[in-house]
């Protein structure tokens, strides 16, 4: 499970694997967000309504789902995450600090990782270079980032994300894959 605060760079790291490691099975979320512009339904996540994304939990289609900055709702869809692990691939989940707990709390034997940025000022610089935010989001990101960082020490690893394809090699490492 790769975790870590906004504008880490998780979300790159994870399409950088998904584009090159075709072994890793990278999980694709479901979440009420709407899509940032040059994000794809299906590839970055699956946009859903908040009445589909009721109906799946109803369902019971999540492996977990949380309120992540107190805004959207995110889900890690279970079926295909089990058909992959049934099949001996490794599953790569990109994640929150909540949805990382309880993935591990459900399989206990899941490796986290937490991807760190190379300093708190060089977070700040992504999240405002970025430019998907407006202001008051922004900060509100930069709230959660730091109750995240203050839990990097119940991860099991922790990656420096100072160049992508450097952090996704480390990540990759991690996972055993053949
Ligand atoms: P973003 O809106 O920037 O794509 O993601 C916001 C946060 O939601 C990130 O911390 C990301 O890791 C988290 N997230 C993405 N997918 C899931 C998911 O399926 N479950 C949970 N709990 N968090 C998720």
């Amino acid at each position: 499970m790769l975790a870590g605060p906004t504008a880490v760079g998780k979300g790159t790291v994870s399409q950088y694997i998904r584009a090159n490691y075709p072994d890793v099975l990278l999980s694709i979320s479901a979440t009420t967000r709407p899509p940032r512009p040059g994000e794809v339904d299906g590839q970055h996540y699956y946009f859903v309504s908040d009445a589909e994304f009721d109906r799946m939990i109803a369902d019971h289609e999540f492996l977990e789902w949380a309120t992540v900055h107190n805004a959207y709702r995110y889900g890690t869809p279970r079926p295909p995450i089990e058909r992959a692990l049934a099949a001996g691939r490794s599953v790569l989940l990109e994640i929150d600090l909540q949805g990382a707990r309880s993935v591990r709390a459900a399989m206990p034997e899941a490796l986290l990782v937490f991807l760190l940025p190379p300093s708190w000022e060089e977070l700040v610089r992504r999240l405002v270079g970025r430019g998907t935010e407006s202001p008051v989001e922004q900060a509100r990101r930069l709230e959660t980032a730091k109750v995240e960082l203050q839990a990097q020490d119940e991860f099991d690893v922790k990656v420096v994300n100072r160049d992508v394809g450097q952090a996704a090699h480390e990540v990759v490492e991690l996972l055993e894959v053949p």
